[in-house]
């Protein structure tokens, strides 16, 4: 796939164009994989003429919790990271859905892959039009990994860690390969843990599970977001351990994440998901989503930002 970017970013301190910002082949991040990132939306309303932003401070929130992971320094505070992102919203004036990429990363040039010996932390934020990233309407095809997923005492999930990824990388590989659409990890003691860049969740007897934060998993925040939403519809939510074979008797299967918004699973290692078509659960859970995201539902006001694009 080939994405466009926006012409701004803002890198070394400042909002630069994008083709402008760049780095040595010799930096660590580039090396090792040390940096952290994280990935948000922006939804364009014309008849608003401006944005909303989904969950801009908590995405934060994490983003300063995995470099508190890593233990090392950062210069920005969560407010200067939220406003510095507002700032780029507004020079770049987006006209259609958007996806920002914040990334902090080590830009020293030593050798050693150490936190500690001379790698402050930098800071770069990107942004480019995103709609769908995996499709929501088709219904997935997806397979169990035979790659595990990192342990917390490796590299934790719960950090958003550039390096980390590589995991999801071969795992995602493995599925295109097979023919799918994309992978679910098992944790080391072959417990449900996630798909290689989204949170899972499975449906079965009208209750929605998902697997708790200690079967390495990244706390995702469009998996808080459907389990209040699912609260709040009355539904029947619990987080617990998740076993294999459950995959392949649920009632309903979907993916949340904000890259995949809530996207269905048709799918899991050649056996149907139901009756092979989107559940009622899913279905209800993917449209509320889409209403909160694009500021159609006032209950959840306080979880967007609303940015005018107005000249
Ligand atoms: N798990 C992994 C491994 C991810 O990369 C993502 C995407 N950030 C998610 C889950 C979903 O997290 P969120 O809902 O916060 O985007």
């Amino acid at each position: 796939m080939k994405y466009k970017f926006y012409p701004y970013c803002f890198f070394n301190g400042k909002i630069v164009s994008f083709e402008s910002a760049k780095v040595s082949v010799a930096t660590k991040a580039l090396q090792y994989g040390m940096g952290v990132f994280g990935g948000i939306r922006g939804y364009y309303r014309k008849d608003l003429s401006g944005v909303f932003v989904f969950r801009l401070s908590d995405h934060y929130k994490r983003f300063l919790n995995s470099l508190k992971i890593l233990g090392v320094k950062f210069p920005y505070s969560h407010k200067q990271l939220v406003d510095i992102t507002v700032s780029l919203i507004k020079k770049n004036a987006p006209k259609s859905n958007f996806y920002l990429r914040p990334f902090a990363y080590a830009d020293s040039l030593g050798l050693s892959p150490n936190f500690a010996l001379d790698s402050d932390f930098d800071f770069t934020l990107y942004m480019l039009p995103l709609e769908e990233y995996l499709s929501v309407n088709k219904g997935l095809k997806v397979k169990v990994s035979s790659f595990r997923r990192l342990s917390d005492n490796a590299i934790p999930s719960r950090a958003k860690i550039s390096g980390a990824y590589v995991n999801s990388a071969l795992a995602s590989k493995e599925a295109l390969d097979n023919g799918c659409d994309e992978a679910i990890f098992l944790t080391e003691d072959g417990h449900i843990a996630e798909g290689s860049a989204e949170n899972l969740f499975i449906v079965r007897n009208n209750t929605l599970i998902t697997s708790p934060v200690s079967d390495e998993i990244l706390e995702g925040i469009t998996r808080e977001t459907v389990m209040y939403l699912a609260k709040r519809s009355g539904i029947n939510v619990v987080e617990r351990k998740i076993d294999r074979s459950e995959l392949y008797v649920c009632d309903e299967a979907f993916f949340s994440g904000t890259g995949v918004q809530i996207s269905w699973i048709k799918e899991i290692d050649g056996r149907t998901v139901g009756n092979g078509k989107i559940g009622k659960i899913t279905k209800l859970l993917q449209d509320l989503y889409f209403k909160v995201v694009q500021g159609f539902d006032d209950e959840t006001e306080s979880l967007r930002t609303f940015i005018n694009l107005k000249k």
